[in-house]
Order: structure tokens, then C-alpha cells, then sequence
């Protein structure tokens, strides 16, 4: 199995990459935002618990985050690897996530971090929120996710750094660049069990 993390402030094309990266290298993709707006959308118990705080871009309470993302992770424990996307997203989670791989004997390989500086997020959300059914991306709540972001998950990174497992990623260049590169980063692991450790 090939596990990937991919994390980074909202707006910094994880979604995008991740895409690209499970079909390049046959993953599969698991969002948790996906996950969880597709149960608000179906209107399911656990959307409905869900709902107030995506909306306002706050987190989801990480017990229920959690319960979803190992449900998911199991289904796919014989495929060829999950590339998680938005998850893990707190220090909890982080650890928790940890307790539960090693305990179904599944190795986490590499954690991909999307570095983009601020003001371009913001000029890409303007682009974004126009065309977006995405209640969550108008600025205001955008604001939001971008301090839930620096308060809870941009410390995520130390925790992979001093697990060896941090591949730094620029996302300021075209989006083909960044897909290209880390296509390269990962076929780098592959063959010689190395993560680049400046950033790509
Ligand atoms: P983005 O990274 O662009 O903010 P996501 O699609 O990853 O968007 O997440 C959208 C929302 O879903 C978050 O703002 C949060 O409310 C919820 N969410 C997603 N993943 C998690 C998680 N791991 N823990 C808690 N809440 C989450």
C-alpha cells in the first residue's frame, strides 16, 4: 500500500492535487470534506450533526470526524492506498490516526504539505466564492477556516517533521507544476525510500 496525507491552508489546491495524485498513482481519494458534505447534502443523521459547524468553518468535534474517517479507511484496507485528503486536521486526530494504523498494520508513507502565502489564497478565493456552491467559501467564513487552520492544523507539521515524514510542497506555481512535482516526489519514495527534505 502507498498512504498518503495531504494538508495545507484552504484554497491551496489539496483538493485538486489529490484528484490527480490517487488517479496517477491508482489511490483512492478520501476526503473528509467531501465525506462530510456528502452526508449534509443527504440530509443523514450525521449531517445533520455536522452541518452548523462546516458551515460557520469551524471543525467537525473530532470523535465524529475520526468514527467517519475509519469507517471509510477500513473499506479500502486491501487496495493498492489511500491518499487522505483534510485529514488529519488536529493534533488529536493526528495521534488518534496513528494509534489506529498501527494497530491495523498500515504504514503511513508520506505527508504532503501545500504551502501557499496568504494574500494568494485570498485572491483565489474571490475567484473561487463567485462560481462555489460552497456556503463555507464566502470571505467571511473563509477568514474562519484560515485561523482554524493556523490555530489547529499548521502544528501538524512539526508532528510529521519529527516523524520523517514531511514532503514540502510550493503551491504557488501552475497547478500542473505542483502535480508534476510531487508525481516526482512520490515515484523518489518509491525507489529509494527517501522524502525530499527541502521544499519542492
Ligand atoms: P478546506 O480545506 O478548503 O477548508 P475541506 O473540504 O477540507 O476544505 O473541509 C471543509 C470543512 O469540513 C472544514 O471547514 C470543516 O468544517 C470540515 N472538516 C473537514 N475535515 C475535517 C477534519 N479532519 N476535522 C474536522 N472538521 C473537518
Amino acid at each position: 500500500m502507498l498512504n498518503l496525507v495531504i494538508f495545507g491552508p484552504p484554497g491551496c489546491g489539496k483538493g485538486t492535487q489529490s484528484a490527480r495524485i490517487a488517479e496517477n498513482f491508482g489511490l483512492i481519494h478520501l476526503s473528509s470534506g467531501d465525506l462530510l458534505r456528502d452526508e449534509i447534502d443527504r440530509g443523514s443523521e450525521l449531517g445533520l450533526q455536522v452541518r452548523s459547524y462546516v458551515e460557520k468553518g469551524l471543525l467537525v468535534p473530532d470523535n465524529i470526524i475520526l468514527r467517519k474517517i475509519y469507517k471509510s479507511a477500513i473499506r479500502f484496507i486491501n487496495s493498492s492506498g489511500i491518499i487522505f485528503d483534510g485529514f488529519p486536521r488536529t493534533m488529536v486526530q493526528a495521534i488518534m490516526f496513528d494509534k489506529f494504523l498501527k494497530k491495523k498494520n498500515i504504514t503511513l508513507n508520506m505527508v504532503i504539505f501545500m504551502m501557499v502565502e496568504r494574500a494568494e489564497l485570498f485572491k483565489r478565493l474571490r475567484g473561487r466564492a463567485e462560481d462555489s456552491e460552497r456556503k463555507d467559501d464566502k470571505e467571511k467564513i473563509f477568514n474562519v477556516r484560515m485561523d482554524v487552520y493556523e490555530k489547529e492544523t499548521h502544528c501538524l507539521k512539526k508532528y510529521y517533521i519529527r516523524q520523517n515524514k514531511l514532503l514540502k510542497v510550493s503551491g504557488m506555481y501552475p497547478v500542473d507544476d505542483v502535480s508534476e512535482k510531487i508525481a516526482h516526489a512520490i515515484n523518489h519514495y518509491r525507489q529509494k525510500n527517501e522524502i525530499f527534505s527541502d521544499v519542492i
